[in-house]
């Protein structure tokens, strides 16, 4: 990964919604030597952003969630706000990310089992999808193999989650395995020594700043955008101002409305 030991300034964008601003981002990109990257694989970056990036011949790494590949297996978030409902469930997801991992799936379990409503289905992306992807240039890697909360894992829950994304990178001649994105950029000591042993090379995080000075590649910083993120608002996340900004504003917004 040539690019990376430059340290460059990445973006981290997750459903798309639809092209918006996209093309307009794009420009932007290529003046600066941006790279992109997108987390959980979500079918919407095959429909919308893969056909630009081609047009552009922008890099871009997409990080899956290898579990849900070639299945309706939902994202476990949408499928607690479908359970519970927009309002409730939306809360319930950020409550949740704070439990221990056994319990989380046990929660989800007890309601699938007790909420009577036909299971969710989400289309996911295929095999032949991310191999069609590779071969035009993008990165497919790694975002674990059910995206739980890493720092809420034990180790022999984080192994089981490297191995069974190798398996999948391995068997389908995927060429990403090395690179991965924390799920919710959540990370720990022990995730970040489990993730060496395992053979990972370039661990992301999901922090919302530009890139440290000292570059550390189990430590590497993102700055979050979406589809609909207005190009000036695009020049002052780049510019590093909106990192700083940011917490002072939720403190205020805190303070504001207790
Ligand atoms: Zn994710």
């Amino acid at each position: 990964m040539k690019e990376l030991e430059l340290n460059p300034t990445i973006v981290t964008y997750h459903k798309i919604d639809a092209q918006h601003k996209l093309a307009a981002h794009f420009n932007i990109y290529q003046q600066k030597n941006i790279l992109v990257t997108v987390d959980d694989g979500d079918v919407s970056f095959y429909q919308h952003m893969f056909p630009l990036l081609k047009q552009y011949k922008l890099p871009a790494i997409l990080f899956v969630i290898t579990g849900l590949i070639d299945t309706k297996i939902p994202f476990w978030w949408d499928e607690l706000e479908y359970l519970l409902g927009p309002e409730q469930g939306g809360k319930k997801v950020w409550e949740v990310k704070e439990w221990p991992n056994h319990k989380r799936l046990a929660y989800l379990e007890q309601l699938r089992a007790t909420v009577d409503k036909a299971p969710l289905e989400q289309q996911q992306l295929t095999t032949a999808q991310l191999l069609e992807m590779q071969e035009a240039g993008v990165t497919i890697a790694n975002h674990s193999h059910t995206h739980p909360m890493f720092d809420k894992c034990t180790e022999a829950e984080l192994q089981d989650e490297f191995m069974k994304s190798k398996q999948f990178f391995e068997e389908r001649g995927l060429k990403g395995y090395r690179l991965f994105a924390y799920p919710n950029g959540n990370h720990s000591t022990l995730t970040e020594k489990v993730a060496k042993e395992a053979g990972i090379e370039y661990a992301f995080l999901f922090d919302h700043k530009l890139p440290s000075k000292g570059f550390n590649p189990y430590r590497i910083s993102r700055l979050s955008v979406t589809d609909q993120t207005s190009v000036n608002k695009l020049h002052f996340i780049l510019s590093g101002w909106h990192s700083r900004v940011l917490p002072v504003s939720k403190k205020l917004y805190k303070v504001l409305n207790g």
